[in-house]
C-alpha cells in the first residue's frame, strides 16, 4: 500500500501461519516444538544432534554504517532479504535476530521487529515479553546479586563454627556436602568428602569467601530504562546491621548471563559458563565465582528454557529465530550462536542464514567476528553493510537528527555533496569488513525522501570502494519484491572464495589487542590508557584471564570515541577508562571514554504512544 501504513498495522492484518504448520513446513518434528501460544514456539536443542550431519548454509551477516540515533534499517533489510531469497529466489532462508530489550521500545528506539513490509510478526509478541528469556536472565542475575550481599552480611556476623553447621546442616544426624559445596573443596585443594574431618584452617578458608565489599563488580539489573539506579544504596534498613553499600542497576541486556546466552553451544557449557562468572574479588585479591557462592546449578535451572531459540515468522511467512540481544556499544551486540547453528543446519547447503550484528560495522561486526565466529567456530560467506542516504548525509556535516522531531530539510531536499561527503564513513566500513577477508554487498536501505541521483552515487562510491555490488533496496515499502536485487547479488557474492581471518590473535597482550582494535577498525591514532586501566589490565594478566577475546564499550554514533564525529575521524587517541572481565562469557571489556550501562527516559518517551483497546484487546503505538 501507498503511502506504508504503521508497522503495527502491517502487523495486524497479516494473519501468521500456524506455528506448528512453520515449524512442519521447515522440516521440524513435532517432539522439537514447545508451542508459546500459536505464533511462536521454542524449538529443542536436540534437532542440532539430529541434523548433525547435514552441512550448513551460507551465513551471511548484516551490519551496518555509523548509525544515527534512529537506526538505519539493519533489521528490515535482514527480514527483506530473507523474504526475498525464500519467496523470489525460492531458497530456502532463515532470520537470526536478537530479542529487543524494553529499554529502547518504551524509550526513544522503540522497538527491533523490522519495519513497513519487512517485518517479523505479532511484532508486539516479538518486541515485549516473548517466551520470557529476558525474565529468565534477569531473575538469574538477581539471584546472583541477593546471594552476594547476604553472604557479605553472614559472613561478618557469625563465628567459623556457626557458619559451617549452617552451611553444611547435620539432618538425622548426618552432615553432608552438596556437589557444589565437594567442587569447591576441590578448588581449594581440600580432597574430603567427610564434613567432620575438616582441620579448623580447612573450615575457615570453606566458609569465608571473604569478599571485599568495595570490590564486588556484579551489579544488579533490569529491563527499564530507569536512570536512578544508576547509583544505588543497598542494606539500609536495621536488620541488615549497618553493612549498607553503594551499587548500581544496570539494563539487563548488559547482564553476562545475556553474553553468555548468546555464547553458549549446549546446556553443559552454559552451566560451566555461569559458574566461571567472576562476581568480585576477596580482601586478598582472589577472583570471586558463581562456583564459590554455590549459585550455579540453580542459575542454569533459571535458564534452562531460554537456551532454547524462539521460532517466528516474518509477514511473509519465512522462518526466524529470536535469541539472545546484548546491545553492540555495552555487549558484543550479536543474536545467539545457537540459533545460527540451528539455522544453518535447517535450510541446508543451498540455503541462507541471515543473521545481524547491532550498530555500526566497527562495533557489531568487529564482536561478530572476533568474539561470536571465534566460539562458534562458523565462517561467514558475506557481509551485507546497510546504508542510507540520511546517515551519510549527517556524516558528510548535516546537523544532528533527534527522535520524534521532524528531519532537517538538508534530510528532505536532494544534497549530493553531502551524501558524497558522507561516504568516507561507508568506504571505512567496506574497509573494515576486507580487514576480516569477506565480500561486502552494500544494501542501500531506500527512504521516499532519496532521489535517484542521491541513489546512484552511493552505489557508484560503493563499488568503487570495493564492495562486491552496491544495490538500492525498497523492502521496508515493498517487501520482499524490493529486495530480490540484493538477494541476487548476496548470492552471486556468497559463491565466491571466502578468505576469512581474525584481526588478532588471542595470544597477543590484552593492551595489544585493544590497540589493533582501535587502529585498525577505529582510525585512531593510539590509545591512552588510565593508570586504572592499566592496573586492571595487569590484574586480569596475572590471574590467567589473558588469552581472552576483546569487546570495546563504545558510542556506535561515531567510529571515534566522540559521538559528535562523524565521517571517519583519523589520528584520534582512544582513552580507555576503565577495564572489566566477564569471565563466564569470556571476555576482557574495556571502557572507551565513558559509556553508561543504563540508558534513561526521554522528556517524551515512546510509551506515550503505546495503548490497549480494552474491547479488542489490540495494542496500539508500538513501532
Ligand atoms: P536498525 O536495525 O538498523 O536499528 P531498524 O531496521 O530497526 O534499524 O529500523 C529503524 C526504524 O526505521 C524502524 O522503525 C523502521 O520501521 C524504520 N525504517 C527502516 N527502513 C525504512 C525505510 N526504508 N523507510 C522508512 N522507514 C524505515
Amino acid at each position: 500500500l501507498s503511502p506504508v501504513p504503521s508497522d503495527i498495522e502491517i502487523s495486524r492484518s497479516q494473519t501468521p501461519k500456524p506455528i506448528a504448520l512453520l515449524a512442519e513446513e521447515i522440516g521440524l518434528l513435532p517432539e522439537e516444538l514447545e508451542a508459546y501460544g500459536t505464533t511462536k514456539a521454542k524449538v529443542h536443542l536436540s534437532l542440532l544432534d539430529r541434523l548433525q550431519h547435514q552441512p550448513d548454509g551460507k551465513y551471511v551477516l548484516v551490519a551496518g554504517i555509523t548509525p544515527t540515533p534512529l537506526g538505519e534499517g539493519k533489521s528490515t533489510v535482514t527480514i527483506g532479504l530473507v523474504q526475498a531469497l525464500s519467496a523470489h529466489l525460492k531458497l530456502n532462508a532463515f532470520a537470526c535476530l536478537r530479542q529487543p530489550s524494553q529499554g529502547p521500545t518504551f524509550g526513544v528506539k522503540g522497538g527491533a521487529a523490522g519495519g513497513g513490509y519487512a517485518q517479523v510478526i505479532p511484532m508486539e509478541e516479538f518486541n515485549l515479553h516473548l517466551t520470557g528469556d529476558i525474565h529468565a536472565i534477569t531473575a538469574a542475575n538477581n539471584l546472583v546479586a541477593a546471594a552476594i550481599d547476604a553472604r557479605i552480611l553472614q559472613e561478618a556476623t557469625q563465628s567459623d563454627k556457626a557458619l559451617y553447621n549452617r552451611l553444611v546442616p547435620s539432618v538425622n544426624g548426618v552432615r553432608r556436602f552438596s556437589p557444589i559445596q565437594l567442587s569447591r573443596l576441590q578448588r581449594l585443594g581440600i580432597n574430603k568428602s567427610d564434613p567432620d574431618t575438616l582441620t579448623p584452617q580447612e573450615v575457615n578458608s570453606f566458609v569465608r569467601l571473604d569478599l571485599d565489599p568495595e570490590k564486588v563488580t556484579w551489579q544488579r539489573v533490569v529491563d527499564t530504562n530507569d536512570r536512578f539506579l544508576r547509583k544505588i544504596t543497598v542494606g539500609q534498613a536495621n536488620t541488615e546491621k549497618g553493612h549498607a553499600r553503594q551499587t548500581q542497576f544496570d539494563i539487563a541486556v548488559a547482564s553476562e548471563i545475556m553474553a553468555i546466552l548468546a555464547l553458549t553451544d549446549g546446556l553443559a557449557d552454559m552451566r560451566a559458563r555461569l559458574g566461571r562468572m567472576v562476581i568480585g574479588s576477596s580482601r586478598n585479591g582472589q577472583p570471586i565465582t558463581a562456583d564459590d557462592l554455590g549459585v550455579t546449578g540453580a542459575l542454569a535451572v533459571l535458564m534452562k528454557d531460554a537456551i532454547k531459540p524462539t521460532l517466528m515468522q516474518t509477514v511473509e511467512g519465512t522462518p526466524v529465530f529470536v535469541h539472545a540481544g546484548p546491545f553492540a556499544n555495552i555487549a558484543h551486540g550479536n543474536s545467539s550462536v545457537l540459533a545460527d547453528k540451528l539455522a544453518l543446519k535447517l535450510v541446508g547447503k543451498e540455503g541462507y542464514v541471515v543473521t545481524e550484528a547491532g550498530f555500526g560495522a566497527d562495533i557489531g561486526m568487529e564482536k561478530f567476528f572476533n568474539i561470536k565466529c571465534r566460539t562458534s567456530g562458523l565462517r561467514p560467506d558475506v557481509v551485507v553493510l546497510v546504508a542510507t542516504v540520511r546517515a551519510l548525509k549527517m556524516h558528510g556535516g548535516g546537523p544532528n537528527v533527534t527522535a520524534g522531531v521532524p528531519l532537517p530539510k538538508e534530510y528532505v531536499d536532494e544534497n549530493l555533496q553531502l551524501v558524497a561527503e558522507g561516504c568516507s564513513n561507508l568506504k571505512k566500513q567496506i574497509q573494515n569488513a576486507h580487514l576480516f577477508g569477506i565480500p561486502v554487498v552494500v544494501a542501500l536501505n531506500v527512504f521516499n525522501t532519496d532521489t535517484q541521483a542521491e541513489i546512484d552515487l552511493v552505489c557508484r562510491i560503493a563499488e568503487d570502494s570495493g564492495a562486491s555490488a552496491a544495490v538500492p533496496c525498497n523492502h521496508w515499502s515493498r517487501g520482499g519484491r524490493g529486495s530480490v536485487e540484493l538477494a541476487h547479488a548476496v548470492k552471486e557474492a556468497g559463491s565466491r572464495e571466502s578468505h576469512f581471518r581474525f584481526l588478532y590473535s588471542l595470544q597477543d597482550p590484552i593492551v595489544e589487542k585493544i590497540r589493533t582494535i582501535a587502529q585498525k577498525i577505529y582510525g585512531a591514532a593510539d590509545i591512552e590508557l588510565s593508570p586504572e586501566a592499566q592496573t586492571k589490565i595487569d590484574y586480569y594478566s596475572q590471574q590467567g584471564f589473558g588469552a581472552l577475546p576483546i569487546c570495546m564499550a563504545k558510542t556506535h554514533l561515531s567510529l571515534s570515541h566522540m559521538p559528535e564525529k562523524k565521517g571517519a575521524p583519523t589520528g584520534f587517541v582512544l582513552p580507555i577508562r576503565d577495564v572489566r572481565a566477564s569471565i563466564g562469557a569470556g571476555f576482557i571489556y574495556p571502557l572507551v571514554g565513558t559509556m553508561s550501562t543504563m540508558p534513561g527516559l526521554p522528556t517524551r518517551p515512546c510509551f506515550y504512544d503505546i495503548d490497549l483497546d480494552p474491547v479488542t484487546e489490540e495494542i496500539k503505538g508500538l513501532f
